[in-house]
């Protein structure tokens, strides 16, 4: 069988980790299977470089940035090779050029366009083990190296498996699968023993970075077989992710997420005429920003307020295209004191009351519910900062998602 291996920065951090993957890659393959193998670069390693770009300037050129962090996945994937064949296994490590991954040129979060397996599926032939730098891949256009976005290892190791048609792509990191929480933040999380690949995209969406959600996204159009599971503990098994016919009792909530990286932008007094809120929301989505909650209330005067959320990471781009906008309000205001928790279950498509029964959780600990936004199986609600592991903790008693 063919099995796509994925390796997140925590389980190859040390040189000792990387001693442990080797254990775990060879044993795999003393079963007989062929094995794609991709890797993150050591844990801490890409926001290193991050800073040292930023020590010289604050917006640094994205194809050179994509330079730079390509670096750290390449160093761990020759590592492992070096590694295996010291202990007498053919492997042999690969860039994301190397392995065929074309990519858009939008660099820094380019997108998959396509992979040319034919180095992999020749280096299998070959019975070697090939081991991948995951996170990266080149540009169809200026054939620049670029990057997928944070966390885009996960989704090297899903489109891999799915151009490769393998049997199976797990997702080795610091946990042994995905948990009704982050159990860090609640350490009576339960484990999951399967999860639909809508709730784990929503899950994952929402801030729960087990997970890239665009990797979760592939292996749902792909139909892969995806799961979670850990380095450290590679005898307990994962968690399946998969589709949501496979899963026989489904429970109304089956998480909750928590993302502190958003900000709410207020614009007050905002003068009401049409159009306007078309021109704002044009102006972020042209600069490519992520606009997530929007709440307009009711207008008086003729003026009304504006709420909206967006990444964190956003916030300077966001400032930039705003700054347009400002004879259009009395004032616009930026708090990133906030954060958005939600709650992700398929089974709350056909059950009533599970909206309320989150509103009262929070209000029994006497949480302020700032913005509200749902969807067909998620309910998220922005709070302040302060209270999200409270609010977490209160929403998971709630539910009752230890039982
Ligand atoms: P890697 O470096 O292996 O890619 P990440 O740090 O990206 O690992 O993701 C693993 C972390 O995700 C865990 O350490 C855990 O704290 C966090 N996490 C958040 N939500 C969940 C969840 N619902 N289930 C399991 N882990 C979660
Ligand atoms: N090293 C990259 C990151 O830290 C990619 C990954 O780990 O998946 O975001
Ligand atoms: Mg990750």
């Amino acid at each position: 069988m063919l099995r796509v291996l994925k390796f997140g920065g925590t389980s190859v951090g040390t040189l000792e980790r990387i001693q442990n993957v080797t254990e775990i890659v060879k044993k795999f393959r003393n079963q007989g299977d062929d094995i794609v193998v991709v890797v993150s670069a050591m844990s801490g390693e890409t926001n290193k470089l991050i800073e040292y770009a930023n020590h010289y300037s604050k917006t640094p050129n994205e194809k050179e940035m994509d330079m730079l962090l390509s670096s750290g996945e390449r160093v761990t994937s020759a590592l492992l090779s070096i590694s295996l064949n010291e202990q007498g296994f053919e492997a042999t490590s690969m860039s994301g050029r190397e392995a065929g991954i074309l990519t858009t040129s939008e660099h820094t979060s380019a997108r998959i366009e396509n992979i040319q397996t034919k180095n992999i599926k020749d280096a299998i032939n070959d019975g070697k083990i090939i081991i991948v730098a995951g996170f990266q891949g080149v540009s169809t256009t200026n054939h620049r190296v670029t990057t997928l976005g944070r966390g885009g290892s996960d989704l090297t190791a899903v489109a891999l498996a799915g151009a490769l048609k393998a049997d199976l792509c797990e997702i080795y990191t610091d946990v042994d699968g995905i948990y009704t929480t982050d159990p860090r933040l609640v350490p009576k999380a339960k484990k999951l023993e399967k999860i639909s690949y809508d709730e784990m995209l929503e899950l994952a969406s929402l801030g729960a970075k087990v997970l890239q959600n665009r990797s979760v996204e592939m292996a749902k159009k792909l139909n892969v077989n995806l799961v979670s599971r850990s380095s450290f503990t590679p005898e307990i098994e994962g968690t399946l992710i998969t589709k949501e016919e496979n899963i026989m009792e489904k429970p109304i909530v089956s998480g909750i997420a928590l993302d502190r990286n958003q900000v709410r932008i207020g614009m007050y007094g905002v003068i009401d005429k049409p159009g306007i809120a078309s021109s704002i929301f044009t102006a972020l989505a042209d600069a490519k920003i992520n606009v997530d909650m929007i709440v307009q209330t009711v207008g008086t005067n003729n003026t009304t307020n504006l709420d909206f959320t967006i990444p964190s990471s956003d916030l300077k781009k966001t400032k930039k295209v705003m700054a347009d906008f400002k004879s259009d309000s009395k004032n616009i205001d930026y708090n990133d004191a906030i954060c958005k928790v939600s709650i992700v279950g398929v089974g709350m498509k056909s059950h009533t009351g599970v909206a309320s029964k989150a509103f009262s959780a929070l209000a029994n600990e006497n949480i302020n519910i700032r913005i509200i936004s749902t969807s067909e199986i998620k309910i998220s609600m922005i709070v302040d900062e302060k209270y999200a592991e409270l609010a977490v903790r209160s929403l998971h008693d709630a539910y009752e998602l230890e039982k």
